[in-house]
């Protein structure tokens, strides 16, 4: 792709307005807002009014019907917020938990919900996984019985981001019998009766967003919530995985890069044996490394991007990019804390806190064994 460059003058001027946001609106809250395990509500209509969900959505919604590199320029730049339990706050409820009522719900669905969660006033969170099947989607067990016009929700889901404050779930049931077949997707009022927020679950990083373990009993919620065909749910949750790990992979190499530039200020700064960090070569070498290696995950992101925004089966690459960024990350975090020696490991340093947050990405939205098997399949390992 000689002189490829996806980004824009007009995608450029948006990231600057993100940028502008993160570091002026956000960052100087990042450590308080960890401390309290929260951030204010009321960041939901701020992005919003900024127009950071819906970002494809169609206008008629309230969406911005740009294409997908204007995500890829809000994702980046999100980073710079210096907190990722915000950061994947927001990105599963505008990037994971309603794409997919954009794409397959009915027009009254997307008045309902998305249409609210464009403007942020209600919360939405993605409820997959379940205390026995995290990897293992198809082996999930929360039923929605049919009773007449209504379907009855009975069972259990869990690290559900976002899922103490969210206003509606969307969520994944079984509707049929075993295996793939017979699950649904199903749009759920948080405010149905019997539906109880069992607890908050305490991470090791990302404190600040909420990670939930639901009940569901006997809720009840009208038929017609059912998100696209009863039955056929694995394949729309098999298609929005895409854009949720793709969008993980931005984040990863946009916090990969960011503790880089850190720790590169701060090897500059800071000497040890009569000279700074940044010039014992050891170190030196050690980051251009990491510097190669990072560029060469951003490509394999883009790459993996501009399949997306084109709308082409992009499976391999998307697992590729989210295999390769996040376990790459855990090893720049590493040593990025490091080289910062005993400010590394203070919470008063970005960081460490990064070094701590970043762990969660070889494990949310689908493991790195779970993305090796899928592209192994995809290379026809059987
Ligand atoms: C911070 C955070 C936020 C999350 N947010 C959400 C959310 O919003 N919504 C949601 O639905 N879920 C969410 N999750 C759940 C997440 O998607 C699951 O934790 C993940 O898919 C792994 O499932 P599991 O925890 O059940 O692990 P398991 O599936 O039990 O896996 C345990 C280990 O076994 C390995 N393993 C499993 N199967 C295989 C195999 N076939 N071959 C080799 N190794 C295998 C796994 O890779 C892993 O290392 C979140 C998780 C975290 C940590």
């Amino acid at each position: 792709m000689p002189g490829f460059d996806p980004f824009t003058e007009e995608h450029q001027a948006f990231r600057r307005t993100v940028r502008k946001f993160c570091e002026e609106e956000l960052a100087p809250h990042a450590r308080e807002w960890d401390e309290a395990e929260e951030f204010p509500r009321a960041l939901f209509p701020r992005f919003a009014e900024l127009g950071l969900f819906g970002i494809r959505e169609p206008p008629e919604w309230g969406g911005s019907g740009l294409d997908y590199w204007y995500v890829v320029a809000y994702a980046e730049e999100l980073v710079r917020c210096r907190n990722a339990g915000l950061a994947m706050a927001m990105l599963v409820h505008g990037e994971m938990a309603i794409p997919a009522i954009a794409e397959i719900g009915t027009a009254e669905q997307k008045r309902e919900f998305l249409a609210p969660a464009i403007r942020g006033e209600k919360i939405a969170a993605l409820a997959v996984s379940e205390p026995d099947a995290g990897s293992d989607v198809a082996a999930i067990r929360t039923t929605a019985r049919r009773d007449g016009d209504d379907l009855v929700v009975n069972g259990s889901k869990m690290w559900i981001t976002n899922g103490a404050r969210a206003d509606f779930l969307t969520l994944a049931v079984r509707t049929g019998g075993g295996g793939h077949e017979g699950i649904s997707l199903l749009l759920f009022p948080t405010d149905t009766r019997g539906f109880q927020v069992s607890r908050k679950l305490e991470k090791v990083g990302n404190p600040s967003s909420d990670t939930a373990v639901l009940f569901f009993e006997d809720c009840r919620v009208p038929r017609r919530f059912l998100l696209g065909e009863e039955d056929q749910g694995f394949a729309h949750l098999m298609l929005n995985f895409q854009g949720e790990r793709l969008v993980a992979a931005v984040q990863a190499v946009a916090a990969m890069q960011q503790m880089v530039e850190d720790t590169i200020r701060y090897a500059s700064e800071r000497s040890a044996f009569g000279k700074p960090l940044a010039k014992h070569q050891v170190w030196r070498h050690r980051l251009a490394e990491h510097l190669t290696a990072i560029e060469a995950a951003r490509w394999l992101t883009y790459r993996a991007c501009d399949l997306f925004d084109r709308n082409q089966v992009a499976v391999k690459e998307i697992s590729m990019a989210k295999l390769f960024a996040c376990d790459l990350a855990q090893d720049v975090a590493y040593d990025c804390m490091q080289l910062h020696g005993g400010m590394g490991y203070v919470l008063e340093t970005d960081v460490a806190r990064a070094w701590r947050d970043v762990r969660a990405t070889t494990i949310a939205g689908g493991t790195s064994e779970i993305m090796k098997e899928i592209v192994a399949r995809q290379a026809g390992l059987t």
